[in-house]
């Protein structure tokens, strides 16, 4: 398959990722657009326009999804789309290029590939997926309402007292949350998505290499530690008759981490939470409690270093884990990996096959059986979710590049057009 008529454009990449930075655009520098917030629904509208004027069809679904088609100049017969796509939203002190990143690249490849004059034997799509982020409740919301994956009441709940839930921001935005169904798809209306995002970690920079082909994205565990001790006057409680929570705590958040380490490379442990309590200056701590976060590629791996905590924390006095949620990992298509690899190849790109440690709307697919690939590029100083995301925007034309090419390698593929 010759590609080599596709060129992205970058100076028209670059200009899309600035303008769609100013939606939300805070005094610290970062961005404040989390999901149909109005910055959200400003960007969603200017972007709509984009993907019009780069030649897309263009729909809301039940779910706010956005989704821009573009069909083969020969009609689209009923075959399976390739798909691209991202989330438009943001954290709350968030930067530019999260999920924007695979918007903006998915609109330039496909662009791209119209002005290449290269014709598809199918349709191809760009998703933009609501509520990636998950400010309202559970991250992936548009891409699991897509495939019909949502929990049972969960768009009626929210992060808090007096936070909107995403029932209550879909009425707002003038959709029925009741009619939600309405966004379900049928896997087979897709051969294959393909999701372009920045590393959000520091490996790709560190090694000098432009693209990261995920092999999967991780198994996760979470765990809440708590530790007893007794609470007493800082001034009258002699040191031997102490029992003092936060330094028996103390011992364990080092333990943890020594075990975490000595596990090896595939593994990482971190205690981001540690609550202390009274909590006073003037009291001995009672009461400790902290959050486990683990993560590996490998379940057995994480079940055994998840096993030898627990016998720390249980060698410990009066301390306990609890499990707070686990959930698996997921595994990105082989062929899809390998047609990356492939297009990375063709154009000298250096690669560097790799896993994530964070969550995306592409891992949705694989659960229903959908083919999906993630594609990395740098991000500056591996800083993410910060007013100081940034790229460079070689890597980004780099990326939309290889994007391009695969989705036009993976067209001509299936039981429709084998390989030319
Ligand atoms: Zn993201």
């Amino acid at each position: 398959m010759d590609t080599s008529s596709i060129r992205i454009k970058e100076d028209r990449l670059r200009q899309d990722l600035l303008d769609l930075g100013r939606f939300g655009e805070t005094a610290s520098g970062g961005i404040g657009r989390t999901a149909l917030s109005d910055a959200d629904l400003a960007a969603r509208q200017w972007f709509k326009e984009r993907m019009r004027e780069g030649g897309l069809e263009v729909r809301e679904d039940a779910a706010a999804n956005i989704i821009g088609r573009m069909d083969p100049p020969s009609g689209s017969n009923g075959a399976p789309c390739i798909a691209t796509g991202s989330h438009i939203d943001a954290v709350a002190q968030g930067g530019r290029y999260d999920g924007a990143l695979g918007i903006c690249a998915g609109l330039e490849a496909l662009r791209a590939i119209r002005e290449s004059g290269v014709s598809l034997p199918c349709p191809c799509e760009l998703l933009v997926f609501t509520d990636e982020e998950g400010s309202h409740f559970a991250g992936t919301f548009g891409s699991r309402a897509m495939f019909k994956l949502l929990q049972e009441g969960e768009m009626e709940k929210s992060r808090g007292a007096g936070m909107a839930s995403l029932a209550q921001d879909l009425k707002r935005m003038g959709k029925d949350p009741q009619k939600i169904a309405e966004a379900t798809r049928s896997p087979s209306e897709f051969r294959a998505f393909l999701e372009l995002h920045i590393e959000q970690g520091p490996v790709l920079e560190e090694m000098g290499v432009p693209i990261g082909i995920v092999d999967g994205i991780v198994h996760l565990g979470r765990y809440l530690i708590r530790v007893i001790g007794k609470s007493g006057h800082a001034g009258t409680t002699p040191m031997h008759l102490r029992d003092d929570a936060l330094i028996k705590a103390a011992g364990i958040v080092t333990a943890v981490n020594e075990a975490v380490r000595c596990a090896g490379p595939e593994i990482v442990g971190t205690i981001g939470e540690f609550r202390v309590q009274p909590g006073a200056i003037n009291i001995i701590p009672g009461r400790v409690e902290m959050s486990l976060d683990l993560r590996s590629m490998k379940e057995e791996k994480l079940t055994s270093v998840k096993r030898q905590i627990e016998k720390i924390v249980s060698s410990a006095d009066k301390a306990r884990m609890d499990t707070i949620l686990t959930k698996g990992g997921v595994r990105m298509d082989p062929d899809v990996m390998m047609t990356v690899e492939l297009s990375c190849r063709e154009r000298g790109i250096p690669f560097h096959r790799m896993e994530s440690g964070a969550g995306h709307d592409a891992m949705t697919f694989p659960m229903v059986n959908i083919p999906a690939g993630i594609i990395f590029i740098p991000c500056v100083g591996g800083k993410s979710h910060c007013p100081d995301e940034e790229i460079r925007f070689e890597d980004a034309c780099l990326g939309a590049q290889v994007l391009a090419d695969t989705m036009v390698r993976l067209a001509f593929r299936g039981p429709l057009h084998p390989l030319p």
